[in-house]
């Protein structure tokens, strides 16, 4: 199916993400959104009309749907202090209040992507800090507090949104979606990560259990991963897994730091990489969900790689003419590479032949590849 390019994109943007701030040097700094808001104004001179979507709270209901009482207490009473949760994630006296409203503006987006009607903008673009895919159910570790991308999804289940995609191509294992997902069966989780790195999970066999069994797909990738390799990746695995599951709306965990200029880790994405990836989603976003399709930001730790990954990744996401990566028929693809994609596709196949048979053998869903949205049973 053809795309055709969008010329609008929601924005979520509060200068109160920027009051999260540590009180020594700390990669996850507030200059990292200003870069990526750059990246946005990149796209903005190349034509796209902004849709700014008013700021809000997240409401405790809808915190709730991903994370326990109990952490949501301990957090709050944080609130106004400089504080740590781990060694690594810090709190200022703002984080709490910029946590809330940073969760709310990806709420914000996903309902502002399913009211859209004819004509409206059906592509839109969070940047929030903290971020927020570490945060399990009920713990923050790795930078994040609470987990925005997950909260958003769940509201959108909660809206009666049958099937929902979440990408995580940070470099890093999203393992607190996974944690909240992970035997749902309604969000389908699929995270490309560089393997050894934190937070040390993400294994491909990995796909997660009970209703949710199938449902996690895992790519853990070497070092040193590049656009081919990731191409690569999303021809065997994630893009097959999304036409398998045909969401009704896809989400992006869209952190930065597999670029090639990352300080924290040690892949070799480019910009070129991020757009395809961008375009691609936006592909199957179409073929499924209406065109809806919503980028959140996590990580990337080098302003610069911020900004042009951030523009590149959302003139994908618009469905423009991006410049299309080597295949891995072009340009080599190591023989660990290679092997790790094929682990992670032969996983990901073995949990959808899970998914569609449940426990008594009958078919419940999953069988319709490429089919839109209502094609398929949902489970009970
Ligand atoms: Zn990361």
């Amino acid at each position: 199916m053809p795309i055709s390019p969008s010329s609008a994109l929601h924005l979520v943007f509060d200068p109160l993400f920027l009051q999260h701030r540590s009180r020594g040097y700390h990669p996850e700094r507030p200059e990292r959104l200003t870069a990526a808001r750059r990246g946005v104004s990149a796209v903005e001179a190349e034509g796209v009309k902004l849709v700014p979507l008013p700021p809000r709270d997240a409401s405790e209901a809808e915190i709730l749907r991903a994370h326990d009482a109990g952490y949501l207490d301990e957090l709050r009473q944080l609130a106004g202090k400089y504080a740590a949760l781990d060694a690594d994630t810090y709190l200022a006296p703002a984080s709490v209040d910029a946590a809330i409203r940073g969760a709310g503006g990806a709420v914000a987006l996903v309902d502002a992507l399913l009211a859209a009607g004819p004509g409206d903008a059906r592509q839109g673009v969070a940047l929030l800090r903290p971020p927020g895919h570490h945060a399990t159910r009920d713990q923050g570790m790795g930078f994040c507090l609470l987990n925005n991308i997950a909260i958003a999804a769940a509201s959108a289940v909660a809206a009666g949104v049958g099937r929902v995609a979440i990408v995580d191509w940070d470099v890093h294992h999203g393992n607190g979606t996974q944690d909240i997902f992970w035997s749902d069966g309604r969000v389908l989780f699929i995270s490309l990560h560089e393997a050894p790195l934190y937070p040390g999970t993400g294994a491909a066999r990995d796909v997660g259990e009970g209703a949710g069994r199938g449902r996690i797909v895992n790519v853990p990738l070497p070092a040193a991963a590049d656009d081919t390799v990731y191409r690569l990746a999303f021809e065997e695995v994630v893009l097959p897994a999304l036409r398998r599951f045909a969401p009704e709306l896809v989400l992006i965990s869209a952190g930065f730091d597999a670029h090639a200029r990352d300080p924290l880790a040690s892949m070799q994405l480019t910009g070129v990489g991020y757009g395809w990836m961008g375009r691609a989603l936006r592909a199957i976003a179409d073929e499924s969900a209406g065109g809806r399709i919503g980028a959140v930001l996590e990580g990337g730790y080098d302003l610069t790689a911020l900004e042009e990954s951030t523009a590149a990744s959302l003139r994908g996401v618009l469905g423009w003419p991006v410049p299309e990566p080597p295949s891995a028929d072009a340009r080599p693809v190591s023989a660990r590479h290679r092997a790790a994609i094929e682990a992670a596709r032969q996983a990901s196949e073995a949990g959808a032949g899970a998914a569609a048979t449940g426990p008594g053998g009958e078919v419940v869903g999953g069988g319709a590849v490429g089919g839109g949205a209502g094609a398929r049973v949902d489970e009970p």
